[in-house]
């Protein structure tokens, strides 16, 4: 059950409730104490009815992230850009896998520009498969993007590998992105709870809709309000494709979560000859927004070079998002 305490409660009397109702609590943005306790409590016992402002009784431990709690989608604004809420924008985010050097990030750069996309992403510690592949710049990859941020005025997004690094990626990311094997670690999830920045959380390709939404939990219940999904395709039988795009699972994120949604047609199918039509088919969704990877050489890509679009490539799909967005009374930006 969540609820919305009483203005005015001293801090002692609310970790009094806090541990009588075994609830975990945080201040929300507009001040009020926000208090969850286990899903199963659907009444609010007597003794705490006085310090109780609203109440909402959730149907599992999805509850932050509910319907149930909140019956609108997130507002997420990231730097005057904004998604989610009444906005019927679909946030197109563009980029390589990996931050490789000055020269291919910045033209990564003025490709999203000429385009008027607001948000860049590349990773700069990449989560790979194999120990002995490119792992990433690390920290010099995050001054590369900090300085792409300043000398073209986007958004900047990228991943958090591992609890080393999180407090880098928090400091000089616009957007935090956890990616599909960070999802799981509880360390990095409890620290984006306290950034007071937006969190973009992939779903672990072996994670269940409930666990992926419970993972958001721990964001959402440290006191950051401001997460999204991304849903970038399950592990399945099928051997043919990298992974599965579940568009089943994100109508059903769309009925009972209050996130916006962000898919990733690249890493889900891995091979670029699939990706324009499924980002078509993303926009078709009517969610608010995209990630695919393009880089000015994908043949060449120290990761995920498969699945890479080059610039062209990247224009031309643009262009006909565009066209699938307006059809649905979505904007890309
Ligand atoms: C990525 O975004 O480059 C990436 C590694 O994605 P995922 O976490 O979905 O595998
Ligand atoms: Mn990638």
């Amino acid at each position: 059950m969540i609820l919305h305490l009483k203005e005015g409660i001293n801090q002692h009397k609310i970790q009094e409730l806090a541990d009588q109702l075994q609830a975990v609590h945080y201040t929300s943005k507009d001040g009020y104490e926000v208090m969850i306790t286990p899903s199963k409590l659907k009444e609010v016992p007597s003794f705490a009815v006085e310090f109780v402002n609203e109440s909402f009784a959730a149907s599992s431990d999805i509850q932050l992230a509910s319907r149930d709690y909140r019956n609108e989608v997130r507002e997420i604004n990231i730097n005057g850009t904004k998604i989610g809420g009444k906005n019927r924008n679909s946030m197109v985010i563009g980029g390589p896998c990996s931050v490789e050097s000055w020269e291919q990030i910045s033209e990564s750069a003025q490709l999203m520009k000429s385009l008027g996309i607001t948000t860049l992403r590349a990773g700069c510690f990449k989560p790979r498969t194999s120990p002995y592949s490119f792992q990433g710049l690390g920290l010099e990859g995050l001054k590369l993007l900090d300085r792409a941020r300043q000398e073209y005025g986007l958004n900047i997004i990228t991943e958090v590998r591992d609890a080393s690094h999180v407090d880098d990626v928090i400091a000089y990311a616009d957007i935090i992105q956890v990616g599909a094997k960070a999802m799981y670690d509880h360390g990095i999830l409890r620290k984006c709870g306290k950034a007071r920045k937006p969190v973009l959380v992939k779903r672990g390709f072996g994670t269940t809709l409930q666990e992926f939404v419970q993972a958001t939990e721990f964001i959402l219940s440290g006191g950051n309000e401001d997460v999204i999904l991304c849903e970038r395709g399950i592990r399945t039988f099928e051997t043919k494709t990298r992974f599965t795009l579940d568009l089943c699972g994100v109508a059903f994120l769309k009925e009972y979560t209050n996130l916006p949604i962000i898919l990733d047609p690249s890493h889900a199918m891995g091979y670029r000859y699939g990706v324009p039509d499924l980002a078509r088919a993303c926009v078709a969704m009517d969610v608010d927004g995209l990630l695919i990877e393009v880089h000015p050489n994908p043949e060449v890509a120290m990761s995920d070079a498969a699945q890479q679009l080059n610039h062209q490539e990247f224009t031309d799909l643009h262009k006909s998002l565009s066209a699938v967005a307006g059809a649905i009374g979505r904007t890309l930006i």
